[in-house]
């Protein structure tokens, strides 16, 4: 039997930046994780560089119930606060396109860096200790396969469904509702979407092939490059739409954003140039084919009547389609949803109904944006229930 202070569930990007924050305090932290390793999800993130945070952070950048939830706690750890920690470890970053921040040396080294700042400090972190029971309302009790271990404060940290094969689970929603919390129903974000099976053949001939598009759903639309895999389509643009996708809505693709079809046939009049060769000079190859296929493709641009042009502009610009599914939590990067915000205090983190309880990361119903909103966000709720349990 072990008594501490705080205990953290979960091991990963906030559990322990929340471990260092509260054992610098001088509480007590343990932290119990299943993983043979700590910080799995980071080990993976970025592509293996880590996008550990971006530039241009505010709380525009998530989705959330409640769009002011994540001001106070983002507010009050800013990004260079997270380069200066790292640079402590002697990690350097890079800055790429808006804002998004790098590093030099790699994910695994951040991951390391961050169990190492919690162990050099004390804190007592258990890996591979599977949770087999979570009980009381403070002291909170926990027993693993070894061991119960008893706090005062009990910090969920578990992360959300997300990436199973680096030990995601969805206990920490299942634990949350035992504690009588609301859980926003969770989907896939930041995932690829899978097209319907009459566009399947569609996406075969063009997998692999990538272009600058803009994709909206639900009313929000977001401009960057595309992908298209041999289900469907994924690529940034894609990804940060699906995070509002819900199945039975219709997703719209501009695959020529700043452009006009109507304006580029106008400048080619007076050519004899095919509709399709004409549009190749702007569109990926197959594309054009596959967008205004036949008689309309083969029209000469002299030739085409406005009710054509009509109609190439609607399928370039107003491509529309009901995706099937997406990819699902095997491919998402994060989950959407979680622990309803209406219930945690935006400054602590704590449950306002259960005094002792906390839920930081991924856990809440907090989903950032692509760019290292999701990595800031779990070092900034888990530094603002640090610092102030
Ligand atoms: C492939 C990939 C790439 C990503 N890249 C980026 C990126 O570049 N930038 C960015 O900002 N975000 C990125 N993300 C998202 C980001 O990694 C997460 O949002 C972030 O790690 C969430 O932190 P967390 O502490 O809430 O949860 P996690 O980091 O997932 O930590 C949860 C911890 O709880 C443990 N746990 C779970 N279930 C149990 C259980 N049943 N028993 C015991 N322990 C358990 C897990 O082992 C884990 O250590 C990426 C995600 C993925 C999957």
């Amino acid at each position: 039997m072990t008594h501490t202070d705080v205990l953290i569930l979960g091991a990963g990007a906030s559990g322990l930046y929340c471990a260092m924050t509260a054992v610098a305090r001088g509480l007590g932290v343990v932290v119990l994780d299943h993983g043979a390793k700590a910080a799995r999800k980071v080990r993976v993130s970025g592509g293996g560089k880590c996008n550990f945070t971006n530039l241009q952070v505010t709380h525009a950048n998530y989705i959330c119930g409640n769009p002011h939830f994540v001001k106070s706690a983002v507010a009050r750890l800013s990004p260079w606060d997270v380069v200066s920690l790292l640079a402590e470890e002697g990690i350097s970053y890079e800055e790429r396109e808006h804002g998004q921040l790098f590093t030099d040396q790699g994910a695994g080294k951040v991951a390391g860096s961050l169990l190492t700042r919690c162990t050099r400090a004390g804190v007592d972190v258990r890996l591979g200790s599977a949770i087999q029971d979570v009980s009381g309302t403070g002291p909170f009790s926990v027993t693993t396969d070894d061991d119960v271990v008893t706090a005062d404060a009990l910090v969920i940290a578990l992360g959300g469904p997300s990436w199973p094969q680096v030990g995601a689970t969805d206990l920490g929603f299942r634990l949350a509702k035992q504690f009588g919390l609301r859980v926003v129903a969770p989907h896939p974000g930041l995932v690829p979407l899978v097209f319907p099976k009459h566009l399947q053949g569609f996406c075969r001939e063009m997998a692999g092939n990538a272009l600058e598009a803009t994709v909206s759903v639900d009313g929000v639309q977001f401009t960057d490059p595309l992908l298209f895999t041999h289900k469907g389509v994924s690529g940034p643009a894609t990804l940060q739409a699906s995070s509002y996708w819900r199945p039975g809505q219709s997703v719209t693709i501009d695959f020529l954003p700043g452009h006009s079809v109507e304006t580029l046939v106008e400048d080619h009049r007076r050519s004899n140039i095919q509709f399709r060769n004409m549009l190749g000079h702007v569109l990926p190859k197959r594309l054009p084919g596959l967008l205004v296929s036949g008689e309309l493709g083969e029209t000469s641009v002299s030739q085409l009547s406005l009710k054509q042009i009509e109609a190439a502009s609607n399928r370039i610009h107003r491509f529309t389609v009901v995706p099937a599914s997406t990819e699902g939590y095997g491919k998402a990067e994060v989950c959407v949803g979680g622990v309803d915000t209406d219930q945690i205090s935006s400054k602590t983190m704590e449950c306002t109904s259960v005094p002792g309880l906390y839920v930081i990361g991924e856990a809440l119903d907090v989903t950032g944006h692509l760019g290292g909103f999701n990595l800031h966000w779990a070092f900034a709720s888990g530094a603002a229930c640090g610092s102030n349990i």
